[in-house]
């Protein structure tokens, strides 16, 4: 097993940055694990790669890239109240959730058409719609390139949070070979959200195929399409402030967007605050916010990771300014 040097990751990273990897090597089979641990001399700085639909990529990045497109789903456990699936990390997550919902296995039709892989689904507790992975989830298997060895990570071991997980912190090296999923035969549909809730096509019968049309409809109508127009979905995480923050905000801005969560605490759509600083459809050098979605950063054209940078840190500058309130970005930057 070589690395592919110079690799071009232009095609391999949904905001369609300009990016070369110095050294690239592509994980097909189990496998091929221990011979990437060889390559990965100890301290050599590397960083996966799946569906690159949540990075930022730096033009040169001189990290090792290992690009995850192990494949396979199989039905692992069948129980009288439930179904565990197992599906490799490199398995198109929308493809995973189709698959699923043609064998009858449901729950997970909301997180239907989010770009990327499986294996990256816990990193971020990827989750939409009402429903998070964290949901869902049974177990993560995945692989130590350094000790050489396989960890089985239960739901509770994963530590999930809002886009969050262990995976993003002291779970930073592993490698995500295959997700565990844990769905209940006695299904039930999430509507939780107003735009299903209020779907015209939800009102009489609804089933999980119908959730995950509806899904679709509403996603494809409402985000710019990344084979179109370069971006990694949510830019930033909507931030969640104390009770108090809120009042004293609300005070100050009656329109404020917020959701009451757990613990004395509000999430406030990041969009709304964005949009009241003048962001959406303004361009800055070659990057820019999406004209309907201002929490959707785009390449305008050209852009590479420094236009994304420059665009970033002015916004949520002015959000600052404006609100008291930091942004907290979604995808991960990939530096040298
Ligand atoms: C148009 C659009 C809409 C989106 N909508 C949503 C949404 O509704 N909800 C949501 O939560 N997210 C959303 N996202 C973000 C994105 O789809 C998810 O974060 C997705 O899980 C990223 O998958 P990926 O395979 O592309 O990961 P990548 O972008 O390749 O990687 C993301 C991170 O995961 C790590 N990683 C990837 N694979 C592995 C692995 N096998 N092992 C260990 N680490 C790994 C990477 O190192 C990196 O840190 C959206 C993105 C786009 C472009």
């Amino acid at each position: 097993m070589d690395f592919i040097q110079q690799k071009d990751l232009t095609g391999l990273n949904a905001m369609g940055l300009v990016s070369y990897a110095k050294n690239y090597v592509s994980l097909c089979n189990k496998k091929e694990l221990k011979g990437i641990s060889g390559l990965l001399e100890k301290g050599a700085p590397y960083f996966v790669l799946g569906g690159g639909s949540n990075v930022v990529l730096d033009k040169q990045i001189d990290q090792i890239v290992v690009h995850n497109q192990l494949k396979g789903v199989k039905l692992l456990q069948e129980t009288t109240s439930h179904w565990l699936i197992e599906a490799a990390a490199g398995e198109v997550w929308h493809d995973f959730v189709l698959n699923c919902i043609r064998r009858g296995w449901y729950g997970l039709e909301n997180l239907a058409l989010i770009p990327g892989t499986v294996g990256a689904s816990p990193v971020q507790n990827i989750g939409a719609y009402g429903v998070e992975l964290q949901n869902r989830l049974d177990s993560v298997v995945a692989y130590d390139p350094i000790n050489q060895q396989e960890i089985v990570f239960t739901n509770a071991q994963c530590r999930f949070s809002y886009r969050d997980s262990y995976f993003k912190h002291e779970g930073k090296g592993l490698i995500i070979t295959a997700v565990r999923f844990l769905l209940p035969k006695q299904w039930e549909p999430v509507l939780s959200y107003p735009d299903l809730h209020n779907h015209p096509d939800l009102q009489q019968q609804v089933t999980a195929q119908a959730i995950f049309n509806a899904v679709c409809e509403i996603r494809q109508r409402k985000l710019p399409d990344p084979k179109v127009t370069g971006n990694a979905g949510s830019f930033f995480k909507n931030p969640i402030v104390s009770a108090q923050q809120y009042r004293e905000l609300k005070a100050r801005f009656p329109a404020l967007v917020a959701y009451e969560q757990p613990e004395n605490s509000y999430k406030l759509a990041a969009g709304w605050l964005i949009d009241q600083c003048g962001w959406k459809g303004r361009q800055l050098g070659n990057a820019g916010v999406h004209a309907r979605q201002a929490l959707v950063i785009i390449n305008a054209g050209n852009a590479c990771a420094s236009d994304i940078v420059a665009i970033a840190n002015a916004i949520k500058n002015d959000v600052l300014q404006k609100f008291g309130v930091l942004l907290e970005q979604e995808p991960v930057f990939v530096r040298n």
